[in-house]
């Protein structure tokens, strides 16, 4: 940071309570002044301020006592004053790139649509939904195959099945991020496991102590992002990526997984393509330590 810290006005107050923070948006003049300045930081350098007759010129607001009310309301946690000018805080950035995502205030539903899959428990065809923010793969027979957020702005304009491979991009990159050690959705550090239930099948889990985001899914999943994978379909003509996750055998079939430890747990994974196996040593936080070429 530069020398403006200091010249930070001191009545900047943030609060830390969430309900008084977003009881801050309540008013829509609010969210218009975040919008105007969500729009300043586009057209100019994000650091760059602008200064109170401008913003209100911006935002539309004849009266300026309430123009300056309404700003204070937002000061601290989303916006901040800075020598004579205003700029969003990093908060206040991420709500305006919220807003602008629909999160919300989209509701945005798509009529069921069968993909080209089938139930590898029945069957049956595969039909996917849209509702919420939340894309949703199961059949007749409701048995999930796979369901991940795809943010209202992405889901708009496209099909359900655009949508689907949208959803299968952000879980890879969500394994990717979580693998990596950091919540895809707020970029705390994330602790993830592998557990084993003597009846189940091994399932991958991660949950965000910071904003409570969590991932579960077939332990398989951490093979998604595994360079050798995908380099061993990539030899066999085949691109990993071009499936829909629950088709890929080594996700759906529990008999592909060995548990060959308990405790810390450690297990094996068969990755078939053609004639040829290759298996995948995956220890107790869900990371490939290990192959091994075909049995
Ligand atoms: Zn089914
Ligand atoms: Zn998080």
């Amino acid at each position: 940071m530069t020398s403006n810290e200091d010249s930070i006005t001191s009545d900047d107050e943030s609060s830390t309570d969430p309900a008084d923070a977003f009881g801050a948006l309540s008013d829509p003049l609010r969210v218009d002044i975040l919008r105007a300045l969500g729009d300043y930081h586009h057209e100019t350098e994000f650091e760059k301020t602008i200064g109170f007759a401008d913003l209100r010129r911006r935002v539309g607001t004849e009266d300026p006592g309430r123009f300056r009310y309404h700003l204070t309301q937002l000061r601290g946690n989303f916006v901040e004053k800075v020598n004579d000018g205003y700029r969003l805080t990093f908060a206040g950035a991420k709500i305006v790139a919220a807003i602008l995502m629909g999160t919300y205030t989209h509701s945005i539903t798509k009529d069921p649509t069968e993909l080209d899959s089938d139930c590898f428990v029945c069957d049956d065809p595969a039909v996917a939904t849209y509702e919420n923010g939340n894309c949703v793969v199961s059949c007749a027979n409701d048995h999930p195959l796979f369901s991940w957020q795809v943010p209202p702005t992405a889901a708009a304009d496209a099909t359900l099945p655009e949508i689907v491979d949208v959803a299968g991009l952000l879980a890879r990159q969500g394994m990717e991020r979580t693998l990596d050690g950091y919540c895809p959705e707020c970029y705390h550090s994330i602790e993830s496991e592998v557990t084993t239930e003597p009846t189940e099948s091994p399932v991958f889990r991660a949950q965000c102590e910071s904003c409570g985001a969590r991932l579960i899914g077939p332990v398989g999943y951490c093979l998604l992002v595994d360079p050798r994978v995908a380099a061993f379909y990539r030899r066999h003509g085949r691109n990993l990526h071009e499936y829909y996750i629950w088709d890929l055998p080594f996700i759906q079939d529990e008999d592909r997984y060995t548990l060959i430890e308990e405790t810390p747990a450690r297990l094996e994974i068969d990755v078939s393509v053609a004639d040829e196996t290759l298996t995948a040593v995956v220890d107790e936080t869900g990371h490939v330590v290990d192959y091994r070429p075909a049995r």
